[in-house]
């Protein structure tokens, strides 16, 4: 007999396949950081070639439906002729909500892999999960936590970086108050109000289905560089 600890079976290795289109996902999702968006990001493959990619961006197109997901089923089924995507697989950073879940079951995707659990919208096992209802969904096969570490990395650095923001707006106006000038163009734009908020969003929440490690993951009801995002900082509202 040893006294060794009880053995710790190694994680399961992923699917070098389903990394490399998560990779894929994951610079769609900087994509979406680099126009002010939340940053998630989606891509479609079809027999190991990328078919459409996408990335958040509601804000920017005025349109509350252009999650990742949504980007990406459309620019496929244009491409492919066709509003089902049977063969397809849909790969996004964050798990999906439940228009884009319904809108990938309309579409009878093959597979949806998904990398960061979402505590607030998810619906493919935090919230809800429309995925394990057969009777909504006969056709896809769901796997989730493929690089969940990286894209929780990335939302975080995200809010990071915009509560500096707003922390820095924050001092100048208080700074021009004192001086009784007027603070310059730089901040507009930023709800310092809604920033503050960001930083008492819930801690870490376990997600017990999907093994994503220490994976950390703030909510994404805000986006504080939109002024027409206020109204709705009382919703959880996602992206
Ligand atoms: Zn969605």
């Amino acid at each position: 007999m040893t006294t060794e600890s009880p053995q710790i079976l190694p994680a399961a290795p992923a699917d070098p396949a389903d990394e490399y289109a998560m990779r894929l996902a994951l610079d769609q999702a900087q994509n979406a950081w680099l126009v002010g968006e939340v940053p998630v990001g989606a891509v479609i493959m079809r027999g190991g070639q990328v078919i459409a990619t996408g990335y958040n961006r509601p804000i920017t197109t005025h349109d509350p439906t252009a999650h990742a997901e949504i980007v990406a089923l459309r620019h496929a089924a244009q491409l492919l002729g066709n509003y089902r995507l049977p063969e397809c697989e849909l790969y996004v950073t964050l798990e999906p909500c439940a228009m884009c879940a319904m809108a990938m079951m309309h579409a009878r995707l093959k597979r949806v892999v998904f990398a960061a659990p979402d505590p607030k919208t998810g619906v493919a096992g935090s919230v809800l999960d429309l995925f394990g209802q057969k009777q909504l969904n006969h056709h896809t096969a769901l796997h989730g936590g493929v690089l969940a570490d990286a894209s929780s990395r990335l939302l975080r650095e995200f809010f990071a970086e915009r509560r500096e923001a707003a922390r820095q707006l924050r001092d100048a106006r208080r700074s021009a108050a004192g001086a009784g000038t007027s603070v310059g163009a730089a901040g507009e734009g930023l709800d310092v109000e809604a920033v503050d908020t960001l930083s008492a969003l819930p801690e870490v929440q376990e997600f017990p289905e999907i093994p994503v490690g220490d994976a950390q993951y703030l909510s994404m009801n805000s986006d504080p560089s939109q002024d027409n995002m206020q109204d709705n900082m009382q919703d959880d509202t996602q992206r």
